[in-house]
């Protein structure tokens, strides 16, 4: 192993909006859920227990969720966004006893496959208070939705419309439906892009008036009730700028419905997609800040078109299940790589990568990471962390300042990895996907256990 990195080796290679920090064992507030803080031996503490004693039990990698940041973060969005139906996007991270928790804080669930039903049924969320999302459900999962009498449909296609339409006929159950519209603005953080027309899979186009279409057919099948418009602009949404373009083209098309077809649809779905701070660059509006901006774009946008504003819900998954988990990891080697430019990169490879948090590898995300286990002295190197798997883009944090000691036995936790980590977790390589704890006042709870290596032969047959 080369020797210690001089400090500034690695001027150039690191991001622009990455600096080096002034304490290297310190946390950023901002990126933590709301209990994780460093004790005076540098030691990551969440939920009142120290995340190295925590892990001796269940091993690395592991999911770390603090369950009361989790109720707070639901709390805040069904308290900021009053008189809206906060729908809990199941698929950013979904297990009974989370879907427990939304039951109990008063929220709603968003499903989008008959897997995401069972464990929200299993968690004890009421079927009225569920929405099933999805662009090709089956005819399975929207026989056994509707028989069970779930809260709303968001149809996806014409197709769907004379499905729902004719299981309502058959079973003689009501289908409650949304339609599913393209606005045709597509946002991601600060940008977002309005188009009139949408390459995309998702939803009936407004421009080319298929969407009108849609409500119409709808409303003219026996059994099937129009709840209202629906539309989910994106993700990682930072302010209200692009979601006011979407919501004043929904509202003209809500209107024209009311106009021209005789039915005032009671609701509409302003969709998910509000961000998260993964790393010191990211900046989102907090839910309350988020809230208040939205609701003064419909109401002015309805006092404009002279209608009665509707019943509104929105769908935040990693707003609020983000931020509540981190995910721990050991170092087990360390390497450091010389650049073309001369600088240097410091590699650590951890037990765990792609098939825990595929997103760096699919959507270029950036994280962001801290020593866990102990503080260090150590001049920080710029460091890349990256997984175990045989593929050169398993990265786990592209860019971060660690301590120049960072060792094998290390602990390294990355925060914010609540959302689309355990849920889009993959068994590449035959990796048992990690554990979930909970931990709340001192106590843990393995809520999600490790999987093991009968899991993994218990679909082989031989
Ligand atoms: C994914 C999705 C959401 C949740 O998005 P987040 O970015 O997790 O808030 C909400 N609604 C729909 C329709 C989605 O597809």
């Amino acid at each position: 192993m080369a020797g210690r990195v001089p400090p500034g080796d690695y001027a150039g290679s690191s991001p622009h909006w990455l600096r080096e920090p002034a304490d290297v064992n310190a946390l950023v507030p901002a990126l933590w859920s709301s209990t994780a803080t460093k004790d005076a031996e540098g030691v990551l503490r969440i939920g009142g227990l120290a995340v190295p004693d925590l892990v001796a039990d269940v091993n690395t990698p592991a999911y770390v969720l603090d369950e009361d940041d989790f109720r707070a973060r639901a709390r805040a969005f069904r308290d900021a966004f009053e008189g809206v139906d906060v729908y809990y996007a199941g698929k950013s991270f979904l297990c009974t006893t989370v879907a427990r928790w939304i039951a109990e804080e008063g929220l709603f669930l968003d499903v989008c496959s008959d897997g995401e039903l069972t464990v929200a049924l299993r968690g004890g969320v009421e079927a009225e208070r569920i929405g099933y999302h999805g662009n090709n459900k089956t005819p399975m999962e929207l026989r056994r939705a509707i028989a069970l009498g779930v809260g709303r449909i968001v149809v996806d296609s014409f197709h769907e419309i004379e499905r729902v339409a004719a299981i309502a006929a058959e079973t003689g159950m009501p289908a409650r439906v949304m339609v599913r519209v393209t606005a045709g603005v597509e946002a991601h953080t600060h940008e977002f892009i309005a188009t009139a027309h949408e390459d995309q899979k998702f939803g009936f186009s407004i421009s080319s008036g298929d969407a009108f279409e849609a409500a119409r057919r709808v409303i003219a099948a026996d059994g099937v009730e129009l709840l209202g418009l629906h539309s989910h602009i994106g993700s990682q949404i930072f302010d209200t700028a692009g979601f006011e373009v979407a919501a004043r083209r929904v509202l003209a098309l809500h209107a024209r419905i009311a106009a021209e077809l005789g039915v005032v649809p009671p609701e509409m779905d302003l969709g998910g997609g509000f961000g998260i701070a993964y790393t010191s660059q990211d900046d989102p509006q907090p839910a309350a800040e988020l809230a208040a901006g939205m609701r003064e774009i419909v109401v002015h946008e309805c006092r404009g078109l002279g209608i009665e504003t509707p019943r509104i819900s929105i769908e935040p998954g990693r707003a609020i299940v983000g931020p509540t988990m981190c995910t721990v990891y050991t170092v087990g080697t360390v390497k450091q790589v010389q650049l073309d430019a001369g600088a240097v990169r410091t590699y650590v490879s951890v037990d765990g990568g792609m098939s825990d948090n595929i997103r760096p590898a699919l959507y270029d995300a950036d994280y962001s990471c801290t020593l866990a286990s102990r503080a260090s002295s150590a001049v920080p190197v710029l460091a890349r962390v990256v997984g175990k798997h045989c593929e050169s883009g398993d990265i786990v944090v592209k860019d971060e300042f660690l301590p120049g000691d960072i060792a094998p036995g290390d602990l390294i936790a990355v925060p914010g990895t609540g959302a689309y980590g355990r849920s889009m977790a993959s068994n590449y390589n035959h990796a048992l996907r990690p554990p979930v704890v909970a931990v709340k006042d001192g106590v843990a709870r393995v809520i999600v256990r490790r999987e093991t290596v009968d899991d993994l032969l218990a679909t082989d047959l031989g």
